[in-house]
C-alpha cells in the first residue's frame, strides 16, 4: 500500500505510521517511492480531499493508495476552519500562526462556547477498478485559552480533551482518542473484512 501525502508534515506522516504499524499494516511514502509532488486539495470536504490524494498517487503508481485528510471545526466559528485548517492563517502559515489566528478569532469567547472536533478522512483507493473506502474518525473536545504540552504538532498544544491538550498527551494516549487514530482503526477493520 502507498500512503499518499505530502513530505511536509514529518510528524503527522510519522503518527500515521505509527498507527498504522499498531494495525499490523505498512505503507511506504511519496519520500521513499521518490515521488515529489503537490496536490491541490481544491475539495469542499475532508471526503474530497483525501479521495483526490489517494487517486492523484495511485493512478501515478498504480498501487492501491491510502490518504488522510483532516481538520478543525469550531462550533463558535460555524465549522471553521474545517477544510481549510491547514492554512487558517494564510497559504503557508506556519503551526504557530495558525494557533495565533485561532486563539484571536475566540478572543472572548467563554470554556463552554469554544467546543470544538477534530475530524479526519482516511480514504483507500484501487486504480485497477476505481473504487474506494473512506472512513472517517471524529474527536470532540474544546479550545484551550492558551497552548499547553509541547508535545505532537499542528493546533495540538490548543486542543483540549478534558484537561490535557493533545500535546499533553502519549503517543497512545492520543492514538486511542484520537480523530486519526478512530478512522485508521476503523479502515483496518474493513480491510480485514474484504481481506484485503
Ligand atoms: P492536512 O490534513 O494535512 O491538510 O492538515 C490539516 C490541518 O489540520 C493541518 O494544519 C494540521 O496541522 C492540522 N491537524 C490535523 N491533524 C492534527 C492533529 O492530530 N493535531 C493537530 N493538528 C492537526
Amino acid at each position: 500500500m502507498i500512503f499518499a501525502r505530502a513530505t511536509n508534515n514529518r510528524k503527522k506522516l510519522a503518527e500515521i505510521q505509527r498507527i498504522l504499524h499498531a494495525l499490523g499494516h505498512d505503507a511506504k511514502t511519496l519520500d521513499q517511492l521518490g515521488i515529489d509532488i503537490e496536490i491541490e486539495e481544491n475539495g469542499t470536504t475532508f471526503e474530497e480531499n483525501a479521495l483526490i490524494k489517494a487517486k492523484t498517487i495511485a493512478k501515478i503508481c498504480n498501487m492501491p493508495t491510502i490518504s488522510d485528510d483532516s481538520g478543525l471545526e469550531v462550533d463558535a466559528l460555524g465549522g471553521r476552519p474545517g477544510v481549510y485548517t491547514a492554512r487558517y492563517a494564510g497559504e503557508h502559515a506556519t503551526d504557530d500562526e495558525n494557533i495565533d489566528k485561532l486563539l484571536a478569532s475566540l478572543e472572548g469567547v467563554e470554556k463552554q462556547d469554544r467546543t470544538a472536533r477534530f475530524v479526519s478522512c482516511i480514504c483507500l483507493y484501487f486504480p485497477d477498478t476505481d473504487a474506494h473506502i473512506s472512513c472517517v474518525g471524529t474527536c470532540e473536545g474544546y479550545i484551550g485559552f492558551e497552548r499547553q504540552g509541547d508535545g505532537g504538532f499542528g493546533y495540538d498544544p490548543v486542543f483540549m480533551v478534558g484537561d490535557k491538550s493533545y500535546s499533553q498527551m502519549n503517543a497512545q494516549e492520543k492514538d486511542s482518542i484520537s480523530h486519526r487514530g478512530k478512522a485508521m482503526r476503523m479502515m483496518a477493520e474493513k480491510i480485514k473484512s474484504l481481506s484485503l
